[in-house]
């Protein structure tokens, strides 16, 4: 029986209210705080509907650590789950510190002038978090945060020897709108538009932006092209994962958002530097992303599904050995659960499921800790129990 304060009150915020609610047993106390408190209630009226618990709400700015000290200590729980965006991860981080207690997060910190997906700055907390006897556990959304446990039990129980690994990521869903982003547009469109990376042997190959695509038959969804991009879970698996050899990360888009997606890049609007207008400075990107709509408000025409996994190659045994491990979810199944579309939930659940793991005592550790870095089984175990369940395909 532990309280719990989540942190961000977005698409995958509300998943994970709904998520934690649905388990009493472990979440026997739940906040919701945000930077817009009218967000909160919404999602309280939801979860009270839905899952028929109360939970509380609160109005915190997570970028002011004295502000988030004092709520943490007000609320007194076990864990913050922060699902704000990557630009609050360190300053709840120093809140956590201060305030003792422990911290889980679904994407890694970058900061707000420059598209850099960096663990540096979060593993720098380690000693931080190792002499005050706390737990903080990065990326425990999807990819960051299932693939690497895929990878993880692909590695300990599956084979001898990983080679080499894609991570595949598929939204075959549809949401009816000419362009529009599945989670925050800001962070989304920042993370395409950079160079793509993979790592092999040892070092960092770089592309231009979109320029290698694959096609791949996604279980659920069909054949869909897939373009190589950096993903920040690339940077922990390929020091966790021994005799790793290449790690590449693949996304599907639609050919309408890529269209989209050119014409705003040629035109500015994907700047994330200020410029000025009429008299005052704004951020291209920001504006863009007050014109879009919002993720959460896409789930409820949502249609179709995501298909996201890992394909492994390896040996067992002497002999060479491919596998898929994977998860199909549904859009209007998700809907119908938690009032979410399924990019929110597929992030929701898995940060729901490892904050059920530090809490129970499956995953214990005084410092910060990736994904990889923990037992696979008890996790992946409970992601089939509570909404997500994978899969392993022998090619
Ligand atoms: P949204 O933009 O929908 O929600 C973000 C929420 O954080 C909003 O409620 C926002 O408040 C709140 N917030 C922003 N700044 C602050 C602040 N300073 N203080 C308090 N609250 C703040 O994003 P999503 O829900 O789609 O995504 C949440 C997180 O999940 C992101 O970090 C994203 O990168 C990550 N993610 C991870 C994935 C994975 O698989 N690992 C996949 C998808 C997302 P307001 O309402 O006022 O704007």
């Amino acid at each position: 029986m532990s309280k719990v304060l989540i942190v961000g009150a977005g698409g995958v915020g509300g998943v994970v209210a709904h998520k934690c609610a649905q388990v009493p047993e472990v979440f026997s106390h739940i906040t919701l705080a945000s930077r817009t408190l009218a967000r909160c209630e919404k999602i309280q009226r939801e979860v009270r509907e839905l899952q028929g618990r109360d939970i509380e709400v609160a109005q915190v700015d997570a970028d002011d650590v004295a502000q988030t000290v004092a709520l943490i200590r007000r609320v007194e729980p076990a864990l913050v789950i922060n699902v704000a965006l990557p630009y609050q991860d360190l300053t709840l981080m120093d809140a956590c510190l201060e305030a003792g207690v422990d911290y889980l997060d679904t994407a890694n910190y970058e900061p707000p002038d420059e598209a850099k997906f960096e663990y540096k700055w979060q593993w720098a907390y380690q000693d931080r978090f190792r002499d005050a006897g706390r737990m903080a556990l990065l990326g425990s959304g999807f990819d960051p945060g299932v693939t690497n446990v895929f990878c993880a039990y692909a590695a300990q129980h599956l084979f001898d020897r990983v080679r080499t690994i894609d991570i595949l990521d598929c939204n075959g869903g549809d949401h009816g709108h000419p362009f529009a982003t599945n989670f925050n547009p800001e962070i989304n469109i920042r993370e395409i538009t950079q160079k793509g990376r993979y790592w092999e042997r040892g070092e960092w190959v770089e592309i231009e932006p979109m320029s290698e695509s694959r096609v791949f038959d996604f279980p659920g969804v069909g054949e869909r092209k897939a373009y190589l991009l950096y993903h920040e879970e690339l940077e922990s698996l390929s020091r966790n994962i021994p005799g790793l050899e290449r790690i590449r990360f693949w996304m599907t888009f639609g050919e309408s958002y890529l269209k989209h997606l050119e014409v705003l890049q040629n035109v500015g609007m994907t700047r994330i530097d200020p410029v000025m207008f009429e008299g005052r400075e704004i951020v291209p990107i920001k504006f863009l992303k007050a014109l879009l709509p919002d993720p959460a408000s896409l789930a409820e025409n949502y249609t179709g599904k995501t298909s996201i996994g890992c394909l492994i190659e390896g040996e067992k045994d002497g002999k060479p050995k491919t596998v898929f491990i994977y998860n199909v979810c549904d859009h209007e199944e998700t809907w119908r659960e938690v009032r979410a579309q399924a990019v929110s939930y597929t992030t929701g659940v898995p940060a729901m499921v490892g904050a059920m793991m530090m809490l129970t005592g499956e995953w214990r550790g005084h410092g910060v800790f990736n994904m990889e870095q923990l037992d696979p089984v008890p996790f992946l175990e409970a992601l089939g129990q509570h909404g997500l369940p994978w899969h392993v395909t022998a090619l």
